[in-house]
């Protein structure tokens, strides 16, 4: 090993809440763990300004304590935190070599990939400035803010349609708004749709423009895109459900098994197609993305890299 190389049982790639967690179990368990993170502490949560459906905290948590404080939870225990950004993974060589942005190598007997995902936007205009001021890209997380209110979902799929059905029973109207003239959502979502007197939808159509109010959505101009004709709504949210993207650049050529949309594929063991490589979190193939979610991931897939380690 090169001098300039640092060895640890564990490395973890990503301080998001999956990787947080995993990191605490690892170090706890007795392994030196390294903790790659290009950013703060926190991931996609730190998006966010306060958690309302994480346990354990009736008035709600903001983000950015919870990031800190499972930052340094982990850290008590001794996981080492290296604050650069991954940019090459060996997986399949033993050990397991990490490259960080700086040319610093590491190497590691076990990798813990908690990379996340980001919605995809939806790429209108002033889209990124009113985040978080109307549109979220959460109808689970966010719904609760609008409740009584008029809010729409942009999207034809699963999620979209989930969402609608979440978010009817919370706000006052909901207008679906999808670009095609049928949703791609199964029978066992839209069904239930019927039964919805809140809802409106408007098929054929896309958001052209977002209005505000003092710097807070207050309406969409949306087009149908087989008349032209435009139309405005009134709504205080717009949930963007067109889809979310696994940050899997690092993962090209690495011999890992992934889906169809990318995500690295694994039961709740977190265990891959690669000995000695797990995932955690929105990563991994799994039916609900959330805080809490990630962070049970992490714990078992620290488990399972426990177990490989004493085995091996
Ligand atoms: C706007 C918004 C609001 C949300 N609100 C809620 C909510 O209220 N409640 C809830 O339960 N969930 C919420 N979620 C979902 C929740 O935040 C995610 O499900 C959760 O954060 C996933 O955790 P994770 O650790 O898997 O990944 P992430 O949180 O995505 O963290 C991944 C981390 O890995 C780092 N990383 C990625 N690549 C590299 C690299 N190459 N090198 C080093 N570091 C890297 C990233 O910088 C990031 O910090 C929200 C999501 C969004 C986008």
């Amino acid at each position: 090993m090169s001098t300039q190389e640092k060895h640890f049982d564990v490395a973890v790639i990503g301080q998001g809440p999956a990787g947080m967690t995993a990191s605490l179990y690892t170090a706890r368990s007795g392994l030196s763990t390294a903790s790659f993170e290009r950013m703060g502490p926190g991931g996609q949560m730190t998006d966010t300004e306060q958690l309302d459906n994480y346990p354990g905290f009736a008035d709600g948590v903001s983000a950015f304590e919870l990031a800190f404080a499972m930052s340094g939870q982990a850290a008590r225990f001794g996981a080492q935190t290296v604050g650069e950004e991954v940019v090459e993974l060996q997986l399949d060589a033993s050990p397991k070599k990490i490259v960080t942005a700086s040319g610093a190598a590491y190497t590691a007997d076990a990798v813990i990939l908690a990379m996340g995902a980001e919605p995809r936007p939806l790429g209108v205009e002033r889209e990124g400035e009113l985040a978080g001021r109307g549109v979220s890209y959460c109808a689970t997380c966010d719904g609760g803010f609008f409740r009584d209110k008029a809010v729409a979902v942009v999207g034809g799929g699963n999620t979209a349609v989930g969402d609608v059905l979440y978010l009817a029973r919370i706000c006052s109207e909901v207008h679906l708004i999808h670009r095609r003239d049928a949703l791609r959502a199964d029978a066992v979502y839209t069904e239930p749709l019927r039964e919805l007197s809140n809802l409106t939808m408007h098929l054929d159509s896309v958001v052209d423009a977002l209005h505000d109010e003092e710097g807070k959505l207050s309406g969409l101009t949306l087009r149908n895109v087989k008349t032209d004709e435009a139309s405005e709504i009134d709504v205080a949210g717009m949930f963007v459900a067109v889809g979310t993207a696994p940050k899997n650049a690092l993962l090209a050529g690495a011999g890992l098994e992934l889906d169809r949309g990318g995500y690295v594929v694994s039961d709740e063991t977190g265990k891959t197609n690669i000995p000695g490589v797990f995932v955690a979190g929105d990563l991994r193939t799994k039916p609900l993305r959330q805080v809490s979610t990630a962070v049970g991931d992490g714990a078992n897939a620290a488990q399972s890299a426990f177990e490989f380690l004493s085995l091996s």
